[in-house]
């Protein structure tokens, strides 16, 4: 007797919150998903809403941590990057511990998880989102460490996909705008505006366009997927 089919395994970082719990939600019914993130409760509280899902909670700077919490994994069809951290400040008030916590979560953690799980990415044929921005491909002022980490962010995803092409890997970097999500509330409020959530994108959204990646066939490799609010 044939057993049942092993759905696709995801793991979704930042799925505690804002688009990376969009994207488990978006993923779960295909998918059995993995709930990256610190904040437990929130996690669990995810989990009990998607059956097939677990809390997979591990702090992305604490490489030891990291390691053993990816160890388990043997096969990996999906992995979407959300995890990120949005510290807004002019060059000339950034010092330099900004500078490191904002590439040590938006840039290295995320090359570290990466290689961490290259072997089980391969064996899957698999899939990298990364949660990139459009302050990955334009940089504004005031946005100097957070654009720098983005387009880093970027560089990282061109340079895995040609390294990974001819393993079955394919990696899309998507770059929303504006999403409302507790990250841009707290970035509203480093800008002094005021907080307009009908004037941007929905997590839900930007989730689709994850999915869209996720689901391309394996001919069409998606690259780069740019959303901007469609409003005024
Ligand atoms: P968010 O609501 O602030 O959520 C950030 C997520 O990152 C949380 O789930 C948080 O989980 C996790 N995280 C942060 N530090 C972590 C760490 N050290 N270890 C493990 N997890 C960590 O942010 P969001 O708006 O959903 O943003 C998701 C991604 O989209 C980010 O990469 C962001 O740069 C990008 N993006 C956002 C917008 C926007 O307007 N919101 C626009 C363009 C791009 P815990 O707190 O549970 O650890």
């Amino acid at each position: 007797m044939i057993g049942p089919e092993l759905r696709p395994l995801a793991l979704v970082t930042g799925a505690s919150r804002g688009i990376g719990a969009a994207v488990a939600r978006a993923l779960a019914p295909g998918h059995d998903v993995l709930l990256g993130g610190r904040d437990s409760a929130a996690l669990h509280a995810l989990a009990v809403e998607l059956p097939g899902s677990r809390p997979w909670p591990v702090d992305l700077t604490d490489g030891r941590a990291l390691a053993e919490a990816a160890g388990g994994i043997e096969r990996l069809d999906v992995l979407v990057h959300s995890a990120g951290v949005g510290l807004l400040g002019t060059v000339a008030e950034t010092p330099a511990s900004t500078w490191r916590r904002q590439f040590e979560i938006n840039v290295v953690a995320v090359a570290e998880l990466t290689r961490l799980l290259l072997p089980a990415l391969r064996a899957a044929g698999g899939r990298v989102v990364l949660l990139n921005s459009g302050a990955g491909l334009s940089a504004r002022a005031g946005w100097a460490s957070y654009a720098a980490s983005k387009f880093a962010l970027r560089a990282f995803a061109d340079a895995l996909r040609a390294e990974e092409a001819g393993n079955g890997v394919r990696v899309t970097s998507v770059h929303p705008g504006r999403v409302d999500t507790q990250m841009q509330r707290e970035v509203v409020a480093q800008e002094g505006g005021d907080y307009r959530p009908e004037s941007y994108l929905r997590p839900e959204s930007v989730a689709g366009a994850v999915l869209l990646a996720v689901t391309a066939p394996d001919d069409a490799a998606l690259t780069e997927l740019v959303l901007r609010p469609a409003g005024p």
